[in-house]
């Protein structure tokens, strides 16, 4: 096959038979976590089991029943180690697929948690965060809360913002609300990073970008992106686009602060104040980032990314 026929022909690759079934067993679901406990327990990550260690871990006297489940893997879940057990030819070990599905097992399907919060978030005039409910302005506190493994941020009962925070994670900083919101903030920016740069968090294909309509949400300048293969990824406030960008993350670096470092709800321009509409068609709005008496204008094109900047000043 040519180059020129690979790129042009997506279902030239075909999509495998319901790999649900293949790990809709008891047994293969042992294979899967007896390798990938030896890769944990390996230095390296990358441990394989020889045919008869992995078959003595899994406890099945049965050699044609156990080789059976295993051919069942084999090649999708798990495959031949190119150094493994000296007994039994090459050994064992998970593919990638294998590796992550027996990760997800581990690390969260058996954990119920509890949920936390709601608890009230605002921004102060420093950019931290009070408890306070009265905000002055006739809008309700943005509220977080953790249910289900998702960190969600709302306002007047609309979600904002919602982010998956795995279990083991939040378990691990003690349940703690507070310390889930840094979390979740550092990343929900790097999903926003991967959309804008056009690569889907889940499947790493390529993502399109379009504005929303405007009364599509509770903004009215908003985005959403889509991936062929996982459908609509949501989307956000187009300002989330300026969240990264390098001359918004220098505006404020050369102010003494890390933007990206900023719990991204308390960061003025994701915001529809901070947007103007220049042209209609096609779409393009003007992003303004304004700090400390200067202003950024940053110019917005139809797929959503930032193509042009401005600085000017914010007085004048
Ligand atoms: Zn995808």
């Amino acid at each position: 096959m040519t180059q020129q026929e690979q790129t042009d022909d997506r279902t030239a690759f075909e999509r495998p038979a319901d790999p649900f079934k293949a790990l809709g067993n008891g047994t293969r679901l042992e294979i899967l976590r007896a390798l990938y406990e030896r890769g944990r327990q390996s230095p390296t990550g990358g441990g394989s089991l020889s045919y008869s260690e992995l078959r003595d871990a899994v406890g099945i006297e049965d050699k044609g029943n156990f080789n059976y489940h295993l051919r069942q893997l084999d090649g999708r879940f798990v495959d031949r180690a190119p150094n493994g057990g000296e007994d039994d030819g090459n050994g064992y070990r998970l593919t990638f697929a294998g590796f992550e599905i027996a990760k997800v097992i581990d690390v969260d399907a058996w954990r119920s948690h509890e949920s936390l919060g709601p608890i009230a978030l605002e921004a102060g005039a420093d950019g931290t965060e009070t408890a306070d409910t009265d905000t002055g302005t006739g809008e309700k506190p943005l509220t977080a809360t953790y249910e289900d493994s998702v960190v969600e941020i709302r306002r007047d009962d609309v979600s904002l913002y919602a982010h998956a925070v795995r279990p083991a994670g939040a378990v691990d900083r003690g349940m703690e609300l507070d310390a889930l919101l840094d979390v979740v903030s550092t990343l929900w920016r790097h999903t926003i990073d991967r959309i804008l740069r056009g690569i889907c968090p889940y499947c790493h294909a390529t993502v399109e970008r379009s504005f929303a309509d405007e009364d599509a949400g509770y903004w009215t300048h908003s985005f959403t992106a889509t991936c062929p293969e996982c459908g609509s990824l949501g989307g956000s406030h187009v300002g989330a686009v300026a969240l990264t960008h390098p001359a918004v993350v220098s505006l404020f670096w050369e102010h003494d602060i890390d933007v990206t470092e900023r719990r991204f709800w308390t960061v003025p321009f994701v915001d529809d104040e901070a947007v103007t509409v220049v042209d209609e068609t096609p779409r393009r709005l003007r992003l303004d980032v304004e700090l400390e008496g200067e202003r950024l204008e940053c110019f917005v094109d139809d797929t959503v990314r930032i193509v042009e900047t401005h600085r000017v000043d914010a007085d004048g």
